[in-house]
């Protein structure tokens, strides 16, 4: 019987996909192995966001070159954006490669299976990603995306519905949609079709509880998005906002096309808008000339929006990206280490705080499986939770009242 093996890094987007690949595996008769060295066929799904995760990836093809002399009928598969446009490059560069394929687009292993087949229904995961927007049009100075992903490409209503149903068939009951930026979805559709507008459709499928949705930009986000969310009954409480930088002139410089009274405005308008709402975001620390100032300007927005969680990274250098190109990577390495410390002991200080306060209240907790003889779950906010019960929970929501609490899990009982 044939057998492959997915080593998945990097963003929601790529585990999505990687799954999307197992269903197209899986269908044509593949079962799944956890090791390379078992395995007929090994797919990369890379990422390269960050110097830190190519290096990750070129490790694990290094290590694929090796085994592949020991295995010499062993096919490999690269994707994700590790993978340029310049495939005839790729070739010459990685010639022990068999398979590229770009992030997004389609594989191409047509001599094993048939990709047309995609759309057959399959086991999905209670929480499953669905990507509806591939690559961006944005240009970050900081971000390799758009060079890697391409342009904005919205898949068309009828077909994210299409899938969103088989998933909910095969098992889901939490849908994640999937995009660089969601609120730009539709914007090269013909039928003027929007996040929000996808959001009603989805909202009607059978046996689906919850939608999700990331990740959002502040400079796109619509009233009419706030709105859906207030009034759809599967539309989780919770955003991931990323605001990048607490500093006006670092925002200007990363070309995000937003400031942070604008950035304080959605904060405001989503709050009273969708009561209870849990808002994550995304920051970069020693982005090129950020000075101690305005690195604490940051810090200090931190303790003012008092987010749920924060996604922290030190500032890294892309090829082809505007800020690689003008400006030098001037913050000493000790120095980005130090800044992303801060913010994380202050995040978690704040997220310690916030979760606390959910201790003696019922969250509805949606189950996604169990982890040393414990179920866990998240609440509609994203919380992770986690509790203990000799029944089977699995996919099932169940009210669960909060009695620990730390900054990055709850623990309660039903
Ligand atoms: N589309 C999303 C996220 C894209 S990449 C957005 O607009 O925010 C995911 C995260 O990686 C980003 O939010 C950013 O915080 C981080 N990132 C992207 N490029 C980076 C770089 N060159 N150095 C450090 N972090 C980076
Ligand atoms: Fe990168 Fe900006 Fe696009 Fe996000 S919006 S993927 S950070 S260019």
């Amino acid at each position: 019987m044939p057998s492959y093996n997915i080593w998945t890094i990097g963003c929601q987007m790529n585990r999505a996909e990687s799954e999307r690949l197992e269903a197209l595996l899986e269908n044509h008769g593949y079962t799944g192995v956890a090791k390379a060295e078992d395995a007929g066929l090994v797919i990369v799904n890379s990422c390269v966001v960050r110097q830190s995760a190519e290096n990750r990836v070129i490790n694990k093809l290094m290590r694929l070159r090796y085994l592949k002399r020991s295995h010499p009928g062993l096919k490999i598969a690269l994707t994700g954006c590790f993978v340029t446009s310049d495939i005839a490059q790729m070739r010459k560069k990685y010639p022990f490669v068999d398979y590229f394929f770009t992030a997004g687009s389609s594989p191409t292993f047509t001599d094993l299976v048939d990709v047309e087949s995609y759309s057959l229904p399959r086991p999905a995961a209670i929480s499953s990603g669905l990507t509806i927007i591939q690559g961006c049009d944005n240009f970050c100075s900081y971000c390799i995306v758009p060079y890697r992903r391409g342009r904005e490409q919205s898949r068309q209503v009828a077909d994210i519905e299409s899938e969103a149903r088989y998933l909910v068939e095969g098992g889901a009951r939490e849908l994640v949609l999937l995009g660089q930026n969601v609120d730009s979805y539709g914007h090269d559709l013909p039928d003027k079709a929007d996040l929000a507008s996808l959001l009603e459709h989805i909202n009607c499928i059978d046996g689906l509880y919850r939608i999700r949705f990331l990740t959002n930009h502040p400079k796109d986000m619509s009233e009419r998005l706030i709105n859906s969310m207030a009034s759809l009954d599967k539309v989780c409480q919770q955003l991931n906002l990323p605001v990048q930088s607490g500093d006006d002139d670092i925002l200007q410089r990363m070309k995000r096309g937003y400031n942070l009274a604008h950035y304080r405005k959605l904060l405001e308008g989503l709050r009273s808008g969708v009561p209870g709402v849990a808002i994550t975001t995304d920051i970069i620390v020693g982005f090129p000339g950020e000075s101690r100032e305005q690195f604490d300007n940051t810090l200090k927005f931190l303790e003012e929006a008092r987010f749920d969680a924060v996604h922290v990274a030190a500032y890294s250098p892309r090829p082809q990206t505007l800020a690689s190109l003008v400006y030098t990577d001037d913050i000493d390495p000790s120095e980005k280490d130090r800044r992303r410390k801060l913010i994380e002991e202050a995040q978690s200080r704040i997220s310690a705080e916030i979760n606390s306060g959910l201790v003696g209240q019922t969250v509805e907790v949606l189950v996604e499986g169990r982890k040393k003889g414990k179920w866990y779950g998240r609440s509609r906010t994203d919380k992770l939770v986690f509790f203990e019960h000799p029944g089977n929970w699995l996919g099932r929501q169940v009210p669960v009242k909060i009695e620990h609490s730390s900054p990055w899990f709850l623990k309660g009982s039903i």
